[in-house]
């Protein structure tokens, strides 16, 4: 690992006044929260920061996860696990605690915080290992060695030719779905944006989000109501655990007598950001949960995957899981 200079951030304010040039992959000054992914990618040399901000001293005042009548604020400093074992939220937003449980393993989720793992970077094998020189994501302008190489795990919907990079997080899948905002601190104050807009979509693989400088995510604000106590999240993977989605869907559903009021579609897996399905919602708005239904809606939200080879299976997977995962949703007691 290369030398770099440590500093300690004791509040969101204090914090954002470090430029951390944030929508870049690889930008001079990162925050440190669990550091599963930041570590990591600096062993490997893929990040090089020249500064490391720890944002742990935040815990104190923003890791709370408070349930209300409108909803569910968690704090971003709060642990996967904390959130994951949460008596509320396993019982009105279970999508949202399952994200969590399946994601990674007992001690990454012990350390790992919800902020880190919205903004966590891509599995891609060729963007961990800089022995290899075609990453755009990495190097822009260098190519993308996976379209014509290894890319049985990347992304069928989103990308275009310069990354097909598989968004990997489990529970921003969840959070696109539900319509979630993200309460952000920076230098100007605090903002609010939807969750959809922190993940940029592809065209310049280097820019991950769309964070200004120096901006730390303090809280994630998830509306409450019939969709988040009517849903799931359904994971499927090469082994049953500590294993990234190669496929999951995240759906909720607000049925009356059988027929979809509403319903929330989120795909994980399968796309370049957190991907919500909104014309396969739509599709199924009036008509009764039945198999023909969800495979109909399906069809739509897996409509344009654009497949590389290796992951031409993915398709028929992600539109197999979400079917499941609509009818499992159906039967569920909200
Ligand atoms: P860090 O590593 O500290 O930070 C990650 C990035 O986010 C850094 O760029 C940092 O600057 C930035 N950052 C962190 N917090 C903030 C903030 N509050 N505001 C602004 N920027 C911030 N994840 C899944 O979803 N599903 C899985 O199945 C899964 N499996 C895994 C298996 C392994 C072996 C490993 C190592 C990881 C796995 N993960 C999985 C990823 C893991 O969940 C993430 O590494 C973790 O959530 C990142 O959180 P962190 O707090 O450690 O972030
Ligand atoms: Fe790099 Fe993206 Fe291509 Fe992977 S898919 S090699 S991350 S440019």
């Amino acid at each position: 690992m290369r030398p770099f200079g440590y500093q300690r951030a004791d509040d969101a304010a204090l914090a954002s006044h470090h430029p951390t040039g944030q929508g870049q992959t690889d930008a001079a000054v990162q925050f440190l929260a669990g550091g599963t992914t930041l570590i990591d990618l600096m062993k490997l040399d893929v990040l090089r920061p020249e500064r490391v901000v720890d944002i742990t001293p935040l815990k104190a005042s923003h890791a709370a996860i408070e349930v209300t009548p409108q909803g569910l604020r968690l704090g971003a400093l709060a642990t996967m696990s904390a959130v994951a074992d949460h008596p509320e939220v396993i019982g009105g937003y279970p999508a949202i605690a399952q994200s969590l449980s399946l994601a990674a393993s007992p001690q990454l989720r012990n350390m790992a915080t919800l902020g880190g793992n919205v903004l966590q970077r891509t599995r891609c094998p060729y963007y961990r290992d800089p022995s290899w020189s075609e990453c755009n994501k990495r190097t822009p302008g260098s190519g993308c060695a996976a379209i014509k190489g290894f890319n049985r795990q990347n992304a069928i919907l989103g990308v275009d030719a310069s990354c097909i990079a598989q968004y990997p997080g489990d529970f921003g899948v969840v959070l696109a779905a539900f319509g979630a905002e993200v309460e952000l601190v920076g230098s100007g104050g605090t903002r609010r944006i939807a969750f959809e807009q922190l993940h940029r979509p592809a065209g310049q693989p280097h820019l991950e989000h769309t964070l200004q400088p120096g901006e730390v995510i303090v809280a994630f604000v998830v509306p409450s109501g019939a969709i988040a106590r009517r849903s799931l999240y359904l994971k499927i993977r090469d082994r049953q655990s500590y294993e990234f989605a190669i496929a999951s869907a995240a759906v909720g559903l607000d049925l009356e007598g059988g027929v979809v009021r509403q319903a929330r579609i989120g795909l994980g897996g399968m796309a370049y950001r957190p991907w919500r399905a909104q014309a396969a919602e739509a599709a199924l708005v009036g008509k009764p949960l039945s198999e023909a239904t969800a495979s109909a809606a399906a069809d739509i939200a897996l409509r344009g995957a654009v497949t590389h080879g290796d992951n031409d299976y993915k398709p028929e997977l992600g539109r197999r899981t979400l079917v499941r995962a609509l009818l499992q949703a159906a039967k569920m007691e909200a």
